[in-house]
């Protein structure tokens, strides 16, 4: 579904992405990782057609991105910091992005269930924790339900039951046959919900295979030494 061909990025004089080829199938849970700054988000945004590649090519379905933007009508976006207008109540802004994607069918009352967002609707943004900003991140992501999602860093700031809730709603929508992209620092999250991992270094991707293979790779017992084995070499 995704193909991602040498893909370069530099942003002045930092080399951030140094040749990326990557493949994502259809259907099933992928998790980018890597140390700060090693490029995740600046690789998604590049999905997204947000960031614009000085070199490379990436496919969806088959078609490049270049020039085309009618392929992100079939993804949901969640941000890694969501910056709402804090005027707006709840209830508003769900209906303002409901407006703006109004060739897609919303199916919003499920999710501000599942979250437990009722009491929050008519409160306005400026006044909601960070978890419950999060919350609202989430179903304005998953109301749409297209065939990609894109999560960059899903848990921050909630709560363990709206956490376990996450997990439920995430391996829910896989059954379903998407394909979700997801970035991370909780390797506990990461292991529960991970097909496969890629893991960015130094600008390329180190890693790209189940948790099983990493701990065969790196020869460690569990899925925290890999990773530390990892950095531990970028960092030596
Ligand atoms: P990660 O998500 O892995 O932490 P990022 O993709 O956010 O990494 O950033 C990779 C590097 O690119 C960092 O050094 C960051 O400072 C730099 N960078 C990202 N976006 C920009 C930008 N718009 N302008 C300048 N530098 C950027």
């Amino acid at each position: 579904m995704i193909e991602v061909k040498d893909l370069h990025k530099r942003f002045g004089k930092n080399e951030v992405l140094k040749g990326i080829d990557l493949s994502i199938s259809d259907g099933g849970i992928f998790s980018i990782l890597g140390p700060n700054g090693s490029g995740k988000t600046t690789l998604i945004k590049s999905i997204l057609g947000m960031v614009i590649p000085d070199k490379g090519e990436i496919f969806v379905d088959g078609k490049s991105l270049r020039n085309n933007f009618k392929y992100r009508n079939h993804i949901d976006y969640l941000p890694q910091i969501a910056n709402f207008p804090g005027n707006l109540k709840v209830s508003e802004l769900i209906a303002m992005i409901k407006d703006l994607r109004s060739t897609k069918t919303p199916d919003d009352t499920r999710l501000i269930e599942l979250f437990k967002l009722q009491p929050f609707l008519d409160k306005k943004l400026v006044n909601l924790s960070g978890g419950t900003k999060q919350k609202v991140n989430l179903v304005l992501t998953f109301m749409f339900d297209s065939p990609l999602v894109i999560l960059d860093e899903p848990t921050s700031g909630l709560d363990p039951i709206s956490h376990l809730r996450l997990k439920q709603l995430i391996f829910a929508e896989k059954e379903k046959g998407k394909t979700i992209l997801v970035t991370s620092h909780i390797l506990s999250f990461v292991e529960e919900i991970s097909d496969e991992i890629v893991f960015l270094l130094e600008g390329k991707i180190y890693f790209k295979g189940s948790i099983a293979e990493l701990k065969t790779q790196t020869e460690q017992p569990d899925f925290e030494h890999a990773i530390a084995s990892i950095l531990s070499t970028s960092y030596a």
